[in-house]
């Protein structure tokens, strides 16, 4: 049993281990049979539920929707500068201005890693950087022309906490800077820096970044401008299962109006090289918490493995554990990097891992579309 006493009520304390076990196989039933966890339950599952009982169940619920295939996408991660004044404590990309590895990304230097990206077959450039007061809104549109004006691309930038720190630095409403950044050509929003959505945790490892509803907000807002996303998860810095499944309700009820999130991310807290320290979670929690992403967020309809966090193996028994999608090649990756994490897979490796699980692999794009 994975009970932990703390997490447990009164009522369920005086259970028997049958009695718990039951309750949390009656609860998987009615998911298996469509029914929707309520938030109860999934404190519940979260914390009596086995990985067997989890895994098994996601696993279900993803061959039922995807059968016995996987996929990934061919992308690479330009970051535009690691010049960043909110300095959050899990962070070991971040930089202030005078450091004498900071950077911004000239534009011609930029088109290049683009045109690497594009020749290798991607679709997809994920676009991401710090919060650097230096930029302007003029110079991130400039920014996405200029790459929309070279390559047919899919842009895939600016998670959540970017935008509220472009609308703060610029005086703008985020509504009018997703607004222009979109006719500058940004397709859709990455699922970054929400962390855990749960105020109390974010006031402690990441202070100075946007809050909870902030970061909602802009979602809610992205999604109703016609800009899709994916949602993501760093756990294991300190938080409860019950802020794990607080997150996931979050992002399910955001969900439920706007119907925006192409997927959930999930990824293990790196401490290597942070202010915060501390150690990483275990597979098992890894594992743990992408099955119940799968059997909680009903509403969302691709759970990504996120090899770059976790490994290659990792990731392959993600794929019995309610993941679908092998995540992207991440031709150029720093973020994880920095935080002493380094792994690296190539396209054929990513196919050959998906093989070897028994699942077909195909190529997708940013939608979920097969190439
Ligand atoms: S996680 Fe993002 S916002 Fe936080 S310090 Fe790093 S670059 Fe800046």
């Amino acid at each position: 049993m994975v009970a932990k006493v703390s997490d447990v009520t009164a009522e369920v304390n005086a259970c028997s281990d049958g009695d718990i076990s039951k309750k949390v196989e009656d609860i998987l039933s009615r998911r298996l049979d469509g029914l929707r966890v309520a938030s109860n339950e999934a404190r519940y599952l979260s914390t009596f539920a086995t990985i067997h009982q989890l895994g098994y169940s996601a696993n279900r619920l993803t061959r039922d929707a995807y059968g016995m295939q996987a996929s990934y996408c061919v992308d690479t991660n330009i970051n535009y500068t690691n010049i960043c004044e909110t300095g959050c404590g899990f962070c070991a990309f971040c930089r202030v201005k005078s450091d004498t590895d900071s950077y911004v990304l000239k534009m011609p230097r930029l088109l290049k890693k683009v045109n690497a990206a594009v020749k290798l077959g991607g679709t997809q450039i994920l676009l991401q950087g710090g919060h650097n007061p230096d930029l302007d809104l003029h110079w991130h549109e400039c920014m996405l022309r200029a790459i929309k004006d070279n390559f047919e691309v899919h842009i895939h930038g600016y998670s959540p906490p970017e935008i509220d720190f472009i609308s703060r630095n610029n005086e703008l409403d985020i509504e009018t800077v997703l607004a222009r950044l979109k006719t500058a050509g940004l397709d859709s929003l990455p699922g970054g820096g929400a962390e855990i959505l749960v105020d109390k945790v974010r006031s402690r490892i990441s202070p100075k970044k946007c809050n909870s509803s902030t970061w909602l907000k802009v979602m809610h807002t992205a999604h109703d401008l016609g800009l899709p996303g994916t949602a993501t998860m760093m756990f294991g810095a300190g938080e409860s299962w019950n802020d794990r499944v607080e997150h996931l309700q979050s992002v399910r009820k955001l969900q439920d109006i706007t119907g925006g999130f192409t997927a959930f991310i999930p990824w293990g807290y790196q401490p290597t090289n942070t202010k915060l320290g501390g150690t990483e979670p275990s597979g098992v929690d890894y594992l743990r918490v992408l099955a119940l992403s799968r059997i909680i967020l009903d509403n969302t309809p691709h759970i990504q493995a996120s090899w770059v966090t976790q490994g290659r193996h990792m990731a392959e028994l993600a794929l019995s554990f309610g993941a679908d999608d092998f995540g992207s090649t991440m031709l150029e990756e720093n973020v994880v990097r920095a935080a002493g994490v380094s792994n690296h897979m190539s396209q054929e490796q990513i196919r050959e891992s998906i093989e070897r699980c028994g699942l077909a692999p195909f190529q997708r794009d940013t939608m979920y579309k097969r190439i």
